[in-house]
């Protein structure tokens, strides 16, 4: 049986709201106009995209298909072939399944050449799920594309350096 509701109470419960609505009215907002108005990203945030990177010198892709990424990647979405000429290693392929991508940062830890980097910034949306598979030839217009995140494999090897 539905219990009944004191007129009291009734009115009780409508000031309370009245009032919580009219407190709220003249409130700084908390959220904003985005896209016109955007945020500040904090300094070592990392984009949900990835680039494969290029010697500044040399215009050498730093990629030399170690595989070490693809091994270490939990969600397994990083296939690599590698070719050897000119006396090192090259990725002949390099895709990245951002699909199951966990963002965990562990693929470019790993890398020995910061040939891997996560982008800064967040606005690299897509619509098609296909995009979301990244082969070399995407991973390598990034670069030029997206300014790279703070951290490379190589500074987040430094900091694991034990100290002196
Ligand atoms: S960030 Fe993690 S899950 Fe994503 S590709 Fe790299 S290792 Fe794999
Ligand atoms: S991106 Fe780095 S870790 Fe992955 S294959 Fe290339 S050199 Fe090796």
């Amino acid at each position: 049986m539905a219990q009944k509701v004191s007129n009291a109470r009734l009115v009780k419960v409508t000031l309370l709201a009245l009032w919580f609505t009219l407190k709220n009215l003249f409130r700084k907002p908390v959220t904003v106009q985005y896209p016109i108005v955007k945020r500040p990203i904090p300094e070592r945030w990392r984009g949900g995209t990835f680039a494969l990177t290029t010697d500044k010198e040399t215009e050498e892709e730093n990629c030399i298909g170690c595989k070490l990424c693809e091994k270490i990647c939990p969600s397994g979405v990083i296939a690599v072939e590698m070719e050897k000429h000119g006396g090192r290693g090259w990725a002949k392929s390099f895709i990245l399944d951002l699909q199951g991508c966990l963002q965990c940062e562990l693929c470019v830890q790993v890398c020995p050449t910061d040939a891997i980097v996560m982008l800064y910034g967040m606005e690299a949306p897509v619509t098609r799920r296909e995009d979301l598979i990244l082969d070399k030839e995407k991973l390598m217009a990034n670069e030029g594309l997206y300014q790279a995140a703070w951290a490379t494999g190589l500074k987040l090897q430094n900091l694991h350096e034990p100290k002196k």
